[in-house]
Parts: structure tokens; sequence; C-alpha cells
């Protein structure tokens, strides 16, 4: 690992105590921390109460496409064509539903009285085919796909993550691929967009100890593609700016002061009915004090858009 001098990690979160004994686990995602700056009482529910979410259909189409997208590169080159991907969407879809039974809930009547995708899939198809405008798979051949990743930085902060795809040149150059089923963002907000990116870049240049030369999101409910060119500067910016946002939670745990942040998004968010912001009442911390660990919830998972 590629020691960095003039990141001297901050003593005073080395140990996050839990209790009297036992250090809090101190780990990070992308999405967590995006859920912190999002909003902080986000964060809470989701991470330290981990009051459950209902899947969504946006997101459990985002999950099947990542799949089919993941295991179309098992196929010989020749064979990863729009065709073979599109028929791995019911096979891949059937695969998750059987992990996931509680997925049945997204199907409606219409779905129920026919063999054929439900609804809220049919949209896979056009997704595919817009990834198939953006690159030619046969002409890839990723060195992982749904890889995870992890280090621990020297505060004792382990970042970590899913890359949906590494592709590494014979030179050793290092191509980061994160597909979006979601649209490209509007013009002004492509450097939040690339947070996640530059997390992931951090990752792997702490753990070869080369930047990756590429970080690419390929969005394709609007068959974009965003790029960016890191550099090493740029990443311990990252590091600083990661560091500086688990200290904030690491406050937020000790004073029990997780302030809602209300935006556009509490349209969206699971949690509304119980949102003070939104005439909820805030329910009690769990007790004992909490365990800030990001490794299992929900979001670090392979495939999540
Ligand atoms: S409803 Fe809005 S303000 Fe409340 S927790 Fe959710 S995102 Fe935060």
């Amino acid at each position: 690992m590629s020691v960095t001098p003039d990141l001297a990690p901050p003593t005073d979160l080395d140990v996050l105590a839990t209790d009297d004994s036992t250090p809090a686990a101190r780990s990070l995602s992308p999405s967590r921390a995006a859920d912190f700056l999002t909003c902080p009482l986000l964060y809470r529910f989701r991470v330290i109460d981990r009051f459950p979410e209902a899947p969504s259909p946006a997101a459990t189409r985002g999950t099947v496409v990542h799949s089919v997208l993941e295991r179309l590169f098992d196929l010989p080159a020749g064979g990863r064509t729009l065709d073979a991907a599109r028929s791995m969407v019911a096979p891949q879809w059937a695969e998750l539903l059987e992990a996931e039974p509680e997925l049945a809930g997204l199907l409606d009547d219409g779905d129920l009285e026919t063999d054929d995708l439900p609804s809220f899939l049919v949209d896979a198809d056009a997704l595919l085919a817009r990834y198939f405008a953006l690159e030619n798979p046969q002409r890839l051949e990723p060195a992982e796909r749904e890889l995870r990743v992890e280090v621990e930085l020297e505060s004792g902060l382990v970042l970590r993550g899913f890359v949906d795809r590494l592709d590494v040149a014979p030179t050793g150059e290092m191509r980061v691929v994160d597909y979006k089923t979601g649209r490209a963002p509007s013009p002004g907000f492509e450097s939040k967009a690339m947070f996640q990116m530059r997390f992931y870049a951090l990752v792997l240049w702490r753990l070869y100890g080369r930047v990756p030369r590429l970080l690419q999101l390929l969005y394709l409910g609007s068959g974009e593609t965003l790029t960016y060119e890191p550099d090493e500067a740029d990443l311990r910016g990252t590091q600083v700016k990661v560091q500086a946002i688990w200290e904030a939670i690491a406050r937020a745990t000790e004073s029990g002061d997780w302030r809602a942040s209300p935006s556009k998004l509490c349209d969206w968010c699971d949690h509304k009915a119980r949102c003070p912001e939104w005439g909820g009442v805030l329910p009690p911390l769990p007790a004992p004090a909490p365990v800030a660990e990001q490794g299992s919830e929900p979001g670090s998972v392979p495939g999540q858009p």
C-alpha cells in the first residue's frame, strides 16, 4: 500500500467507543457517505437504526441489469450480443427473486397472470440497448467485475465498496467503470456524481499504489458517459473529504444529534413518516450506543445503482 506522509491521520478518532470496552467498527462506503451528506438523519435511519426499506422497482431493475452486465462477460467475446444480454434478464430476475422472495411484492396482478417479464422489468431492454450503443463488450476483457474493494487508512477508517468493473490495460493502466441505470446528472452536478468514483479510485490507489487512469460512469437511462481522469492531488483531496465526513459522523454518533436536511429527495425517502420534518415522531436511538458500521448496510451490495 502506498502511504502518503502528508495525510497524517487524526488520532482522536482512533477509538470511537460503542461501550466501555469495544472499539466501534469504522468503515464507510460511498453510498453511506453520500447519505450523510444528503441528510444526516437519513444516515441514522439507515445505519444506526437499520430500519428496513421497501424494495423499489427502479432499484430492483438496476440490480437485474447490473447482474446481466456482469454475467455477459462470462460468455466468449463473440457471444456478447444485445440479444444474448436480453435473454439473460429473465434468468437473472428469477435468481434474484429466489434469493430475495420479498421482491414478489413488486409484482402486480397482471404480472401474476403471465409468465412474461414483470412490467417493471420491461425497460431493461432499453437500458441494455443503450449500453451496447455506448460500448462494444466484444472488444473488452474486464480484469474484475463486481470487485469488492476495501482499504484501511492510517486513521483506522476502513473504506469499502463494490466496483462494477475494472479494466486493466497491458501497460497496467486502470479504468474504473460504473453502470448507472438512471439518467446522467444535469450540468453542474457532475462532480457530485463523480464522488463515488473518486472514492473507489482512492481505495484502488491505496491498495495498488497506482492512480487509476480513467473513471467512467455509463448512464444507461440516457445513453451518456461521464469520464474523469484523476491525479494524486485529487485523491489526496478525496481522502481529506472522506475523513472529514467520517469525523462529522463520529460527532453525530457521540452527540446523538442527527440533523434532518429536507430536500426534494424526501419524496423518495422511505422514512418520511417518522421524520420530524414531515410531522413524524423521531424514534429514540437504539441502545446501547450504536456501532457506526457501514459494511453490511443497505446499499453496500453489488449491483445497486
Ligand atoms: S424525509 Fe427528508 S429530511 Fe427526513 S430523513 Fe428522509 S431525506 Fe431526511
